[in-house]
């Protein structure tokens, strides 16, 4: 098997990735795909790294070398189709935001593959596309169901470079044949934005506002900032009902979309709310965005404080131009006073207090407010507001939601609704969750 062409060299079918064509040449060859892996890089790990991320030019060229397919081919294969158009450059090392890690990274879960049952059951021989490895890509064009990002018998994400099989898509884990697995519809018209993002994708660069011609991996660093505004964070929730009131399609009950912590942990049906409304903010950019921002109380220090500094110029002049600033840029001066006025008066110089005694917020209020309870205060978003609850009791809620799987707000929201005997809130009835 080491000299010359391997007996099986299956072709490289439209868009397929190099990790499933290497899934499907080690099969051709009547071994397991860590088996190839292990004759192509002997010593190599005993599970192949992500291949369509992390093939370096000697893997290529051996593999060259061994099909006939030409390395340039097999470049095509992988990321490094992307760079300059997705990202600007790859280190192999810092996380991309549209291409997460698929499988395992060390002990975490990533959900960075995704796949169309539909398709894998319609293909002769079933295999993986690129495309799919792109996070804003969550809906099939053919077929119009949502992506699966995991195994629906099991949960384990795809890994088609841990499947025992040979031949076909399998979970790796439990074998299932992803072909059977059923289809969903996306909870919103998802398509006309996942195809505005692939022509961006194709043309290499798109407008944004005054932003004439910008790269398409700038444009796509700015959507994924607005994305993570609107995934987690104090403003989550207010954001997207700003995205909503704007389009009214994309409104989905509260509690069916928790928030995150990354984009790239959430389910596809979410990621399909979350990147639509996105691009909606950024509609007439920085507009939008700003009179958004403004109604939920974003400064640029918020922002600041959560991206650092490096931001793309499209969204620090966002940040610097359009977002409300606190009124002095440090503000402790003014706050030291302000704690010393109160406290004079008798008052506790709590955040609240702080606030309503100077009707606007200062950055360096949250850091020099006094605790409300014998506890800090954790959270001032709008479905946070339990100040004055003690510590235990909020340690306590946060536990049972996240175990009931829910964010504090909409969990308590439901446990009131239920002790006042309320009906219950936004729910509709044909929504079912969908993170
Ligand atoms: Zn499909
Ligand atoms: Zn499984």
């Amino acid at each position: 098997m080491e000299r010359g062409l391997w007996p099986g060299r299956p072709v490289l079918l439209p868009d397929e990735s190099l990790s499933s064509w290497f899934a499907r040449l080690a099969a051709a060859n009547g071994l397991q795909t860590a088996e190839l892996h292990r004759i192509l890089q002997p010593g190599g790990d005993r599970s192949p790294r992500d291949l369509d991320r992390h093939a370096d030019f000697q893997i290529l060229d051996r593999l060259s070398a061994k099909t006939s397919i030409t390395a340039d081919a097999l470049e095509q294969a992988t990321f490094r189709r992307w760079a300059g158009y997705v990202f600007e450059r790859d280190d192999g090392l810092a996380k991309l935001d549209w291409l997460p890690p698929a499988g395992r990274d060390g002990a975490t879960r990533c959900f960075g593959q995704q796949a169309c049952p539909l398709c894998l059951a319609g293909d002769a021989q079933p295999y993986l596309r690129l495309r799919w490895r792109l996070l804003f890509v969550s809906v099939c064009p053919v077929h119009s169901c949502l992506l699966i990002d995991r195994c629906p018998r099991c949960n384990e994400p795809l890994a088609i470079l841990r499947q025992q099989q040979r031949g076909g898509v399998n979970c790796w884990s439990c074998g299932f044949d992803l072909r059977q697995a059923e289809t969903v519809q996306p909870p919103v018209n998802y398509l006309p934005y996942q195809n505005r993002l692939l022509t961006v994708l194709a043309d290499g660069w798109a407008d944004l506002g005054d932003h004439v011609g910008l790269y398409s991996f700038i444009y796509l660093k700015v959507l994924a900032l607005v994305v993570r505004l609107l995934t987690g964070g104090p403003h989550a929730y207010a954001l997207r009902e700003q995205a909503e009131l704007r389009e009214p399609g994309l409104a989905v009950p509260p509690q069916s979309l928790p928030r995150g912590r990354d984009l790239a942990v959430m389910a596809p049906a979410a990621r399909t709310v979350l990147v639509a409304m996105a691009m909606v903010l950024m509609r007439d950019w920085p507009n939008t965005l700003a009179s958004a921002a403004d109604a939920v109380g974003l400064a640029s220090s918020h922002v600041r404080k959560r991206h650092g500094e490096s931001l793309p110029f499209a969204f620090a002049q966002l940040v610097d131009w359009h977002l409300k600033k606190p009124f002095n840029a440090e503000g402790r001066i003014e706050v030291a006073g302000l704690k010393e006025m109160l406290e004079r008066q008798g008052r506790k110089p709590t955040y609240r207090e702080m606030v309503e005694t100077v009707g606007t917020e200062l950055a360096a209020m949250s850091d020099m407010a006094e605790p409300v309870a014998n506890g800090a205060a954790w959270g001032q978003g709008r479905y946070w507001k339990l100040d004055g609850v003690s510590p235990e009791v909020k340690e306590a809620a946060r536990l049972m939601a996240h175990r009931s799987g829910q964010s504090v707000g909409p969990w308590l929201d439901n446990l009131l609704r239920q002790h006042l005997n309320l009906p219950s809130g936004r729910e509709k009835s044909s929504e079912s969750p969908i993170s």
